[in-house]
């Protein structure tokens, strides 16, 4: 198969050096080989999340841990914090799971604001809320401390925070924030394959789940803490997923962390500077741009003198180079198209998928 190289925001182009990671050999779960390689992880986790608690695996993508803290953490009824496909998706997620839940809505390409949801909370009605810190399907950041500190006036209400396409990209800090649950699937910004998700847990969201009765097996987070306590996870992991973590782990630490977040918001300006150079605008609302995507208006929101392209014909020709974009997600395919600066990629990697776009341009 010809190799087509992924710009879309995930999965993100994996390294021949993590697809080597892969294939350590096998070892058994319950052994001491597993448990060292838990242990020797678990401290660089522990980092990059900015967390004391434990850092739990598991095998799933994001979607098995976000209906995981649904059913773990939701008694009462939970709200949904919706601006995209993804956030939007939680609530009906939510319902499916037999909760009660209600939704704050804004317009895609908006971000959640902390007083939408001050005063959703301030009807007393909910016992936990779900947010998606980097709503990939439109390239939109929301202010995460500015909600997170909501947490003081609601200590009760269980924070629920979805950083699957932000974590290691941006400084995230769990315990600082004070939230409950920080969750982030590893094939966006770690670059890993699709199938392995890592998440953390506050002691107040391991009491409250030790108090619903219908949270399941797999996804149990008091079975995620129990068996993290022995550097072990509930069930078979996938195992070549976690020697692939590792090696990642230790490139963000050789890299630095802080030079890895700033990295990430270097070329994501990259992609920025070439949407505006093209006469294109953005979709996002100002100043709550994604740093791991660009997520360019071709049409959506409609900006008089605004630049707008057949968008798959855009995707066709770059793909004919060798470069996978995204054509727009739902309901703004099309009219919005998405380019990935996730994971591994550099100034000049990015200037390889320019050069392309740019010819793809002067085509069009
Ligand atoms: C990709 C993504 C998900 C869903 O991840 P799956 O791997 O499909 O489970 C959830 N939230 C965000 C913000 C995402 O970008």
């Amino acid at each position: 198969m010809a190799h087509v190289k992924l710009h879309i925001p995930g999965p993100v182009e994996v390294s021949p050096k993590t697809f080597q990671a892969l294939c350590n050999p096998m070892i058994g779960h319950r052994g001491q080989g597993f448990k060292d390689l838990y242990a020797r992880i678990q401290p660089q986790l522990q980092t990059l999340l900015g967390t004391n608690q434990l850092v739990y695996l598991s095998t799933s993508s994001a979607w098995g841990v976000m209906e995981g803290a649904i059913r773990n953490l939701v008694s009462k009824k939970v709200l949904n914090c919706m601006c995209g496909a993804f956030s939007d998706k939680w609530l009906d997620v939510s319902r499916r799971c037999g909760k009660e839940a209600d939704g704050v809505q804004v317009e895609w390409g908006s971000p959640i604001r902390a007083e939408a949801i001050d005063q959703k909370l301030s009807t007393g009605q909910f016992d936990a809320i779900t947010l998606i810190h980097n709503e990939t399907s439109t390239g939109t950041m929301s202010p995460l401390a500015e909600i997170a500190a909501l947490k003081v006036k609601y200590p009760d209400v269980m924070f629920i925070v979805d950083a699957v396409s932000s974590m290691t990209a941006v400084p995230i800090g769990f315990d600082t924030l004070g939230i409950d649950v920080l969750l982030a699937g590893t094939q966006k910004a770690f670059a890993l394959p699709p199938g392995l998700s890592v998440f953390t847990c506050s002691p107040a969201a391991l009491s409250k789940a030790a108090t619903l009765k219908d949270r399941g097996y797999y996804f149990d987070f008091v079975e995620f803490q129990k068996n993290a306590e022995q550097h072990m996870t509930p069930s078979t992991p996938s195992i070549p997923h976690i020697y692939a973590l590792g090696s990642k782990l230790d490139e963000f630490f050789a890299e630095g962390l802080e030079n890895r977040y700033s990295r990430h918001r270097h070329t994501n300006q990259q992609l920025r500077d070439w949407a505006t150079r093209h006469g294109f605008t953005l979709f996002p609302e100002a100043g709550y741009e994604s740093l791991t995507l660009c997520c360019v208006n071709n049409g959506a929101k409609p900006v008089a003198g605004a630049r707008v392209v057949d968008a798959s014909k855009l995707q066709k020709l770059v793909k004919d180079r060798g470069f996978l974009i995204d054509g727009g997600y739902g309901k703004i395919k099309g009219t919005t198209f998405r380019l990935s600066n996730m994971g591994d990629e550099t100034p000049e990697t990015m200037n390889a998928l320019i050069a392309e776009l740019d010819q793809a341009m002067a085509l069009l």
